[in-house]
Order: structure tokens, then sequence, then C-alpha cells
């Protein structure tokens, strides 16, 4: 039957692992509990390889190969047992990602994997009947042009699964570190702070949101400004890592209000056309 890798989750992220896992070969289950979602995952996956082929980084065979290897599911149940990898990558709260984890756990992969971006892996391994297989697979947006993969180690993963975890970044053509299981790991940490000052500094009338990204991008020559940034990621994404931060590091990551409010209005970024940035057909306006 071939290696299977499941993915657990079509939003910006588990497309992107989706994605990526067929390109190594893998036969990808993507599963998205919401049924028009699931719809458009396939659409959008056929774009990715599309895109690829016009830009000359897959011929069209391979392209094709790849597209055989998906299949889109709603519901987790309907997965064979006993698949490589499952990694999930839904919304970041810690109790319904530990609901997924129980669900995918019986499953019985060889290596369990979580796309959290702040919440330490022990606090989601709990209620695993086998932790030691259980570690943070961190990737980074979009997953097929972003070379890292944070390995987060928790206190009960063995040294074999870190290795296992950290042989499959290679595999999917990823640069992995390897890192301690505290709130944020290396990257949230650092990179929501900037992205928080840059709405606060929004709220006192600093300077535009296009000048406080040029003033990054020109000044200290950051790739993208840190409020285009947070467009890219989604609002509500970074939303929910500053409420798990500020639980574990106090107020000094507590959510700005303009971020609240925006998420309230629905203002998520590229994936829902405006956040800081008017956003059309995925393009900056
Ligand atoms: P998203 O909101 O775009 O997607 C999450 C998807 O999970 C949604 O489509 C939702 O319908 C689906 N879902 C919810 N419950 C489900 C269930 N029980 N079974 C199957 N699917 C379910 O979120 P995202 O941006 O892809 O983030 C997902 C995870 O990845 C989060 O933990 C986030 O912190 C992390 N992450 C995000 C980024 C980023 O840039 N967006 C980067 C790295 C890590």
């Amino acid at each position: 039957m071939g290696e299977r890798f499941v993915v657990v989750g079509a939003g910006t992220m588990g497309l992107g692992i989706a994605y990526v896992a067929a390109g190594a070969g893998y036969g990808v289950d993507l599963v998205e509990v919401d049924v028009a979602r699931a719809e458009s995952a396939a659409v959008t996956l056929d774009g990715l390889w599309d895109k690829a082929v016009r830009r000359g980084k897959l011929t069209p065979g391979e392209a094709a190969e790849s597209r055989t290897r998906v299949v889109v599911r709603t519901d987790l149940a309907a997965v064979a047992d006993g698949p490589d990898v499952v990694v999930e990558a839904v919304p970041e709260r810690a109790d319904l990602k530990r609901t997924v984890l129980a669900a995918a756990e019986a499953l019985r992969p060889a290596l369990l994997a979580s796309n959290t971006s702040s919440i330490p892996i022990a606090e989601l391994a709990t209620g695993l009947a086998r932790p030691e297989r259980f570690v943070g697979l961190h990737f980074f947006n979009p997953v097929w042009a972003m070379a890292l993969i944070e390995v987060v180690v928790g206190p009960a993963t063995t040294e074999e699964t870190t290795g296992a975890a950290v042989a499959l970044a290679g595999r999917l053509g990823k640069d992995p570190i390897v890192v301690r299981d505290l709130p944020g790991f290396a990257t949230s940490r650092l990179g929501v702070t900037l992205g928080l000052e840059a709405i606060r500094m929004v709220a006192d009338g600093v300077a535009s949101p296009a000048d406080i990204d040029k003033a990054m991008v020109l000044g200290y020559r950051h790739p993208v400004g840190p409020l285009e940034l947070t467009d890219l990621v989604g609002l509500d994404v970074r939303l929910d890592i500053a409420r798990t931060l500020q639980r574990a590091y106090g107020d000094r990551f507590a959510p700005p209000p303009l971020l609240e409010s925006m998420v309230e209005q629905g203002r998520l970024g590229k994936k829902s056309g405006r956040g800081f940035y008017h956003w059309e057909g995925g393009v900056r306006r």
C-alpha cells in the first residue's frame, strides 16, 4: 500500500503539509471536518500543482502523480489503521487538539505529531496512551516554501521518535531544529513578540501598517514586515497563540485590543480578504 501520511485539518497549514507530503511520495489522507472546506481543499491543491508546473518546479507528470496520492476526507474514522505519520493541524486550542490527537492515536501511527505553534507538547500529550511516539512538528507558512521545521521534544518523547521526526523533516526537504518543550518554542515566542508590538504601534498611530512593515524590511532586512506576516499567518491564529503565551509568560504577551477587535470583525488577514491589508485573489492590494 506504500507509506501513508495523515494530515488532520485542511486549513492554511494542513493543505501545505499534505502538498509537501504527497511530493515526498507518501499516500496522503487529508481530513477536514468542515465539508465546504474539504471541497475547496481539493481545488486549492490542484491550484498549487498547476502553479508548480507553470513555474517549472514540477513536470506535468510529477504533478499528476502527486495529485493521485492525496485523498480528502471528512471523517478521521474512515482512515485505514497503521499510517506511518499523523500530523494534526487543527486550530490552536489545546482541548480541540487533545481530542483530535486521541482519535488519531487510535489509528496506531508509527509517529504522531502536532503542528502547534505555541502549546507545550507535554500539555497535548496528557491523555495519550503512547506519548513516547508523540512530538511537535512545527511547519512554517507557506509550507512548500519555508525550509524550517521545529522538532519539539516533549518530556515523554523518546530519542527514537525525535530521530524519526528529524529524518522525516529531511525527507520532506526541510531543515529541522530540535527545541525544548517550552511554550512558543524558538520561533513563535520571538515572532509573535514582534507582531504584537507592531499591532500596538498601529493602535498608537506611530505610522501606517505599510510603513511599519517597510521599516522592518528596509531597516532590519526582514523579508516581510510583521503586519503583513500577521495577515499571512491569520489574525485568529496569532490571537490564539498570544493567549497561550500570555498564560505561560504573563502580560507581555497580552493580545492588543486592536487584534481582538479585528478578529471579532472577521478581519483575519489574507484568508478572509482583509486584515491590515486588502487581499484579492491571494495577492496584497
Ligand atoms: P486554519 O484555521 O487555517 O485551519 C484549521 C482547520 O482545521 C480548519 O479548516 C478547520 O475546519 C479544521 N478542523 C477543526 N477541527 C477539526 C477536526 N476535529 N478534524 C479535522 N479538521 C478540523 O488554521 P492554520 O493556520 O492551518 O493552523 C493550524 C495549526 O497550525 C495551529 O495549531 C497553528 O497554530 C499552527 N500553525 C499555523 C501557522 C500559520 O502561519 N497559519 C504556522 C505554523 C503553525
